[in-house]
Order: C-alpha cells, then sequence, then structure tokens
C-alpha cells in the first residue's frame, strides 16, 4: 500500500534491521524499543488490523511468533517475552498496518506494559462479559 512504512520496508524502499523473515512475515527491530531486542512481527501483505488477518495467516504468524520467541530466549538469555497487538488508534496503534510487538522480557527488569484497574462488584463484572457476549 502507497505511503505504508511497514509495506515501505518489506519492498525494500526503506531499511529495517531484519530478524526473519518467510514467504509472507517480516520480523524486523523496532526503531524505539520498549527493551532492546524488541521486534515487530508484520504480514508482508497489507492488512490494517488484526480483523483483516485470515485465519490460516494468523497460524503462520503464530509459527513465526514461536520461532522468533525461541531466538529471545535462546540468543538473547530472555527470561521471558511479551506479545502484544495495538488495534485502532484508541488502543494506541500508530501505524496502520497490522503488527505484533515481542519484547524480551527478563527477571527483575521492571517494565511495566500497562497498569491495571479493578471492578466494584462481581454484578460490574458480570455485565461488562454480558456486553461483549451481546455484540460477538
Ligand atoms: P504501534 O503504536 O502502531 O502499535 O507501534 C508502531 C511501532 O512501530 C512503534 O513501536 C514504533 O517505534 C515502530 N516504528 C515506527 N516507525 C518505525 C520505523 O521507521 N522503523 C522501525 N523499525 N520501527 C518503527
Ligand atoms: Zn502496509
Amino acid at each position: 500500500m502507497q505511503d505504508c512504512i511497514f509495506c515501505k520496508m518489506v519492498n525494500g524502499d526503506i531499511p529495517c534491521v531484519k530478524v526473519y523473515e518467510n514467504e509472507s512475515i517480516l520480523c524486523f527491530l523496532d526503531i524505539a524499543p520498549a527493551a532492546k531486542g524488541h521486534c515487530l512481527v508484520i504480514p508482508k501483505t497489507h492488512a490494517e488490523n488484526i480483523l483483516e488477518i485470515s485465519p490460516e495467516l494468523a497460524g503462520e504468524m503464530h509459527e513465526v511468533i514461536s520461532i522468533v520467541a525461541k531466538g529471545m530466549l535462546k540468543g538473547l538469555g530472555a527470561d521471558g517475552f511479551n506479545v502484544n497487538m495495538n488495534n485502532f488508534k484508541a488502543a494506541g496503534q500508530l501505524v496502520m498496518h497490522a503488527h505484533w510487538h515481542m519484547i524480551p522480557r527478563f527477571h527483575g527488569d521492571g517494565l511495566q506494559l500497562w497498569p491495571q484497574d479493578k471492578y466494584e462488584s462481581e454484578e460490574q463484572m458480570q455485565a461488562f462479559s454480558q456486553k461483549i457476549r451481546s455484540g460477538i
């Protein structure tokens, strides 16, 4: 897609530091890492968000995420990793080409990816579940 920074990386029009690729998926380093080694995994064909990813491609993404995760654990010596995806602007998506963030984690690294809230009651919790189910 024209004017998409990640499509330009796929096409080689702008550089990126590659970690892994196959025919349909590219993994490269995020330029502003939450932790060094922070990767982005993207489909090579433009899709805006997870809702535009087919189940087949999702399966391939999962495979590549597992491959890169092994690299983080064995190659970087990470103790764990986060997989995160921002969908739509309200969720913090800045680049409108679907991408999975992979962040290597180490015991005691102190990185907190999001603050947590709490429910006021069991009823409120049930109501939220019901609202989500009503839209499925
Ligand atoms: P989002 O907020 O859309 O989930 O994440 C977009 C990510 O893309 C950000 O973490 C940002 O640092 C990364 N990013 C944006 N522009 C570039 C770039 O030109 N090169 C690389 N390697 N990463 C980028
Ligand atoms: Zn794109």
